[in-house]
């Protein structure tokens, strides 16, 4: 499936290829558990002896059928679901990095993911230091340890809309021995595929475009099986030795390109268990059935917004990388030239106080905290998401006190125009 189709094919058909007499459409297995003839062959399954499913707290076949449709249109060769996006960072650095450990990473990412590794996995003894990441690669270079483990960033980070200059980023970790993690949630492997560029692996808030339709919270991981963690064993330990809780298995040997993922099943969703419901999955599926059908709309509709906005004078400053004149155009057209992503960040004259009546003022577009949906949506990050930060505060995270982020939908352009215009008349 993965190399004989192209992505349009692999939307509707990867994942699920029934049998005579099965059903057509993917099936919900609403099932903790599964049925075996003999206690041997139950053993054999927990000893990773013999692969199939044994309780949905670690694997269920509606998931591993849209988690191989996200591997086909990523191009990788293994994928695991995850109950939400921050459980899918999480776990993509937590499978390589332990107490003591450190990584690198870009400070231009999703608010949720710099509290996640800036705070919260620093409990657990997981260092992490942000990096600039336009700075040259000697900088970026600096921040690398003898402990270091990873390297991260966003393709199109969330909200500040800056490109991430995916093949810098590629040689910089392989430099160091490290697997280069790029969360691709915005351009989606419809716009942009990272692992053609270098990255190793990719992660996925699923919430967003390819769910689509605002109805269900969930993650992805995606393996390239590319990085070669056995040349770097000493610095990747938990693959490259013998786990005592699978009597001694090594990953690495017992399942070549498939060991990051299997590792993250058998050990990370077995013991902390933050597995997508298979309702949920389904439901996800569906949504990824019209990926290749949604994106070229949203990009579309944002460009005319985009274009819109920088013609007008109550419009103090546009962020999109479809605009010739934006800082980010030339990377933009470089890993994503079919179109970035339907999300447009602006600022209007008179800062905050008239971005909160221009948002108020506003009828198709709603306020919510979610982006990415069919339906046309905004926030205000400095009245919403990031309002315990101070105006400093928030120059530093590199959001703007005015900054709107305006999520441009499916509907029609020239009605999400109007809707625009009309709030800022009023
Ligand atoms: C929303 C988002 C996340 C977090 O995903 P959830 O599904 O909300 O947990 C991570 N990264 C990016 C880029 C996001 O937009």
């Amino acid at each position: 499936m993965t190399k004989r189709f192209k992505p349009e094919t692999l939307c509707v058909q990867a994942g699920w290829s029934p049998k005579k007499g099965e059903p057509r459409v993917l099936p919900i297995y609403q099932s903790t558990t599964f049925k075996y003839d003999t206690s041997e062959q139950m053993a054999r399954l927990f000893d990773l002896e013999d692969s199939g499913y044994f309780y949905t707290r670690l694997q269920n076949p509606t998931n591993d059928a849209v988690a191989a449709k996200i591997a086909a249109l990523e191009g990788g060769v293994a994928a695991m679901l995850t109950s939400s996006g921050q459980a899918a960072n999480f776990y993509a650095v937590f499978n390589i990095c332990q107490a003591g450990d450190h990584f690198v990473c870009s400070s231009c990412i999703y608010g949720g993911t710099f509290n996640l590794f800036g705070v919260t996995m620093k409990k657990l003894g997981i260092d992490v230091t942000f990096i600039n990441p336009d700075a040259s690669e000697e900088e970026i270079s600096a921040a690398f340890r003898p402990n270091t483990k990873a390297l991260f960033g966003e393709t199109i980070s969330n909200p500040t809309l800056e490109v991430l200059d995916i093949e810098k980023f590629a040689r910089i970790a392989h430099k160091h021995g490290v697997p280069l993690i790029v969360d691709n949630t915005f351009p989606t492997p419809i716009n942009c595929r990272p692992f053609e560029w270098g990255a190793d692996i990719v992660v996925h808030s699923t919430t967003k475009y390819m769910d689509g339709h605002a109805t269900s919270v969930g993650g992805c991981i995606v393996d390239s099986g590319n990085f070669d963690w056995d040349a770097h064993a000493d610095k990747f330990p938990g693959l490259c030795t013998p786990d005592e809780s699978y009597h001694g298995l090594t990953y690495t040997k017992a399942f070549g390109k498939m060991a990051y993922i299997t590792k993250a099943t058998a050990q990370l969703m077995r013991d902390l268990g933050s597995i997508q419901s298979p309702q949920n999955a389904f439901l996800l599926n569906l949504g990824l059935e019209t990926l290749h059908l949604r994106m070229p709309q949203h990009c579309k509709n944002a460009q005319a917004v985009a274009e819109y906005l920088s013609k007008n004078n109550k419009v103090a400053w546009v962020n999109y990388s479809g605009l010739p004149g934006d800082k980010y155009y030339s990377l933009a057209q470089k890993y994503m030239p079919n179109g970035s992503c339907g999300v447009v960040t602006f600022g209007l004259k008179g800062g905050r106080d008239v971005a909160i009546k221009f948002m108020d003022s506003l009828k198709l577009a709603a306020i919510v905290t979610h982006v990415a949906d069919a339906r046309t949506c905004v926030l205000h990050p400095a009245s919403h998401t990031h309002r315990q930060l101070t105006d400093e505060q928030l120059m530093e995270a590199g959001v703007r006190p005015d900054l709107i982020r305006f999520s441009v939908g499916i509907e029609n352009a020239e009605d999400i125009i109007a809707d625009i215009e009309q709030a800022l008349n009023a």
